[in-house]
């Protein structure tokens, strides 16, 4: 059973390219060495990186299974069958289209299904929480199509659904986009629905963050509501590094044609077996339960932080993040970043809602539980780590050698021993 051409065969890799094995055990020293508060990242099973290191990895698949324009693709097609079926079950979805590269590949396709270049799309600004692909100038999104956006609410700090509205009956577009990348707050997806058939327009939500917090039915799904959902697999979810989307059934042809031919090329095998291990993994209880947790862990560690003056955005979170504004602390979110950096922290600065600061000062951080909670932490945890950003953020240093960047350390490898992130072997 044990042959290593299933997998990986570390050994072989560190005699051949000791300078690249390297960089693995360094990386995996630098996962299990400090806190990983990144609301995008996840530490993804044994299984499913054994399956991404596979021989699967070789196989040129262009098509879809049964449709396939080289020979040779039996095996890979049970592999995507498998990947779909999972997928179509897991979120109650009609169809499922398992082949995007990324997040970005599988907006890319839905662009590529549903508009073409100078018609208008509706979404989130960036700086209130959106996404680069959601018609930013610096994306194809941006070049390509007249992207009209949307904020947030000054007072409730939470999507502006009467803006939303008001905006949609103004520039009809073809498209309504919700979703981002710093939305801590439930989407009201039945109300965005309601806008959509308003105005006649498509209703596409991009779940790339909280898609985990969907499958393990922690939150409710956009999946009843919209015509098409893109997402990630590797974030909450746990998965891979890739992406996915699900849709209506009047919708499968003009997604299936847009991720292939149109947008991608050969479908990486390797990648959709994993994301088929990911979606069973995703099935079961354990994982519904650690999709709880994430929620419950958000909430305590943005009360923690909120006690210690870094007030999260729209009072807290319903998800797996939150979003703090620093300016009660007097810090900049470049700072907290580089202070929480150099005690074993690791988190991102983040523009809040009308931030003051240019982008890339920032005047908050974004915090999330998804890799602490993978690591088996809870609420009394959550509570250290407040304390612990706390410290080092408002008290702390970029310099590591710091007194408070030692101190705060120390606190984060007594955590991270007591729960480590890919434990060996005992
Ligand atoms: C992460 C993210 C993406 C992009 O995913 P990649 O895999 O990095 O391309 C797209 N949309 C949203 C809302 C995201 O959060």
């Amino acid at each position: 059973m044990s042959d290593t051409f299933y997998g990986s065969d570390f050994a072989a890799l560190e005699a051949f390219d000791p300078d690249i094995a390297g960089v693995l055990t360094a990386e995996l020293g630098r996962i299990r060495g400090g806190l990983q508060l990144i609301a995008s990242e996840n530490l993804s099973s044994p299984e499913v990186l054994t399956a991404l290191g596979s021989t699967l990895s070789n196989k040129y698949a262009e098509g879809y299974p049964g449709r396939r324009y080289y020979g040779g693709c039996a095996e890979v097609d049970v592999a995507e069958n498998l990947a779909i079926e999972r997928c179509k079950a897991l979120f109650g979805a009609d169809h499922a289209n398992v082949q995007p590269h990324s997040g970005a590949s599988a907006n890319q396709a839905v662009y590529g299904a549903f508009l073409k270049p100078g018609e208008t799309i509706l979404a989130m600004s960036l700086p209130h929480g959106g996404h680069l692909t959601h018609g930013t100038k610096v994306s194809f999104s941006g070049k390509w199509f007249d992207a009209v956006h949307y904020g947030v609410d000054k007072d409730t700090e939470d999507v502006d659904y009467d803006e939303v509205e008001r905006l949609a009956k103004e520039h009809r577009p073809k498209v309504i986009l919700a979703g981002g990348s710093a939305i801590p707050r439930q989407i009201d997806f039945a109300r965005f629905r309601a806008i959509a058939d308003e105005v006649g327009a498509v209703f596409w939500v991009d779940a790339a963050h909280f898609i985990g917090l969907v499958a393990g039915k922690a939150i409710p799904s956009p999946v009843p509501h919209a015509d098409v959902v893109s997402f990630t697999t590797h974030k909450v979810l746990r998965g891979p590094r890739s992406g996915a989307i699900v849709c209506r059934e009047e919708h499968r042809a003009a997604i299936d044609k847009a991720v292939f031919p149109m947008m991608q090329g050969g479908p990486q095998m390797h990648t959709i077996a994993a994301k088929a291990v990911n979606f069973k993994e995703c099935a079961t209880p354990e994982y519904a339960a650690y999709t709880e947790q994430v929620v419950t862990n958000a909430r305590a560690l943005a009360a923690a932080l909120g006690e210690k003056g870094i007030r999260p955005t729209t009072g807290g979170t319903d998800t797996h993040l939150s979003l703090h504004d620093l300016q009660g602390v007097g810090v900049t979110g470049v700072d907290a970043e580089a202070r929480s950096d150099a005690a074993g922290i690791t988190l991102n600065k983040n523009a809040i809602p009308f931030d003051p600061q240019k982008p890339n000062i920032a005047s908050g951080i974004r915090v999330g539980t998804p890799c602490v909670t993978t690591q088996g932490m809870g609420e009394e945890q959550m509570q250290r780590i407040g304390e612990l950003i706390a410290r080092a953020v408002v008290d702390g240093d970029a310099d590591p050698e710091h007194a408070v960047s030692r101190e705060v350390r120390a606190g984060v490898t007594e955590l991270v021993e007591a729960f480590p992130a890919y434990p060996r072997p005992a």
